[in-house]
């Protein structure tokens, strides 16, 4: 039966949860707000499939040959603004839906708080637009796809590099109508942190909508956006608590710091990210409204960027260039070194107080002086930091 002794060896995925023949393992929430396994012993029948399928525990990686590159953004303009990145995502959703086909992907619940959904039309897969900066609950989405699958569906699955990992151990077989997209990842953040400072700094506030890559400010200065009944605010990211604490590694969950899911024997057909070195791989495609990389790794993968080409401007790219400036596609995100400390004094400090003294932003590391004159403005006008 399956035992978490070490956090970093459990990235939360539910494959072992999945498989349970007698539903023996809950997800239950630890102290950080990370769901892990727990097994009910006096329901388990010690069948052993929960270890046999972890995919800390699988022994074959297979290196993938095929690795074609692009720089690309959708030529929509609303749908690239509301994207993330260069809004690929949503292109490639559409293909799926318009052929009938299942989409899963991280959506918002009733809290903000992120959670995989399975969409099967258009007007709903605006609810997967974006990123959202915290681990996605699963639930049961892996069984969802496996009926789907057996059903002949189409399905495209869009996750964490980790979560793609643990949903084909699940399914054990490769399936022609599966299609996993991923995104190059700097770690996922806790769930709890963010409904904490969101209750925190917008106590009796109903919350509206979230977006956590705004592009009021560019693309390559995004900005959190919240808005609520009584206000909205915008701040650029590296401005604010909530994405201090998150590059300064505070509250990524353990396994992100020993992701053996990176680089080229990720699971995916296609990775997806920003692409952070447009000055110099395309600084003719370069209008601050977002620019994604995109990685086929498999013939399929490739068929399905093939079938949105002529809805997006783009061109070739290399491999080498994507991570000479995107290193996150191979490397883990470390443990912050304050980590300890700030989960320490979690339920010690007020919260207010705990931002304030762990996840105080930075001087924004830009020569952009009009966005920073912007920012500042706009942190005058609401009075405070948040
Ligand atoms: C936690 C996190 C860390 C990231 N780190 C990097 C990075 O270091 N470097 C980089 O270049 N790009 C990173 N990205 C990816 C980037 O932000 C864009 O999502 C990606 O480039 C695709 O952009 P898009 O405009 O095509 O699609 P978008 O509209 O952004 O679509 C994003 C897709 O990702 C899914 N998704 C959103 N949030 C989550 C989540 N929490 N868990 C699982 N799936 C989710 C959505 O369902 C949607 O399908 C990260 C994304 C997330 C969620």
């Amino acid at each position: 039966m399956i035992r978490i002794e070490d956090k970093k060896k459990c990235c939360g995925c539910t494959a072992c949860y999945s498989v349970c023949p007698v539903d023996a393992i809950d997800m239950v929430e630890d102290n950080e707000g990370f769901l892990y396994p727990k097994v009910n012993s006096t329901k388990c029948i010690k069948c052993g499939l929960c270890e046999k399928i972890c995919p800390y525990n699988k022994k074959e990686t297979n290196e993938l040959d095929l690795k074609e590159c692009f720089v690309a953004f959708n030529k929509n303009d609303k749908e690239r603004y509301i994207s993330s990145s260069g809004g690929i995502f949503i292109l490639l959703a559409k293909k799926i839906v318009e052929q009938d086909g299942i989409v899963f992907g991280s959506a918002y619940d009733d809290e903000y708080l992120a959670e995989h959904i399975c969409v099967d039309n258009e007007k709903d897969l605006e609810k997967l637009i974006g990123s959202k900066y915290m681990q996605s609950r699963i639930g049961n989405s892996f069984s969802q796809v496996k009926k789907f699958l057996q059903m002949d569906k189409k399905v495209l699955f869009v996750g964490s590099t980790c979560q793609i990992a643990g949903l084909k151990s699940f399914l054990k077989r490769d399936y022609e109508n599966l299609i996993c997209v991923d995104f190059i990842c700097l770690g996922t953040p806790s769930p709890k942190v963010w409904k904490d400072y969101l209750d925190t700094f917008f106590e009796n506030e109903l919350i509206t909508a979230v977006n956590f890559k705004d592009k009021k400010y560019g693309w390559n200065n995004f900005a959190l956006k919240i808005s609520t009944d009584k206000k909205t605010f915008c701040c650029v990211g590296k401005q604010t608590y909530y994405f201090t604490g998150y590059y300064n590694f505070l509250y990524s969950r353990p396994s992100c710091s020993n992701c053996i899911f990176k680089g080229n024997t990720r699971a995916s057909d296609i990775t997806l990210s920003d692409c952070w070195g447009y000055a110099n791989i395309a600084p003719e495609m370069t209008d601050n409204n977002g620019l994604s990389c995109i990685v086929c790794h498999s013939p399929k993968g490739k068929n399905l960027y093939n079938e949105i080409i002529k809805d997006v401007n783009w061109k070739k790219m290399s491999f080498d260039d994507l991570i000479k400036y995107n290193s996150n596609y191979n490397k883990s995100a470390p443990m912050g070194e304050r980590r300890e400390s700030f989960w320490d004094e979690y339920n010690v400090l007020d919260k207010k107080e705990l931002f304030a003294k762990y996840c105080s932003p930075q001087e924004i590391p830009t020569n952009n002086n009009i966005v920073k004159k912007i920012v500042e403005g706009f942190k005058r006008i609401i009075g405070v930091k948040l």
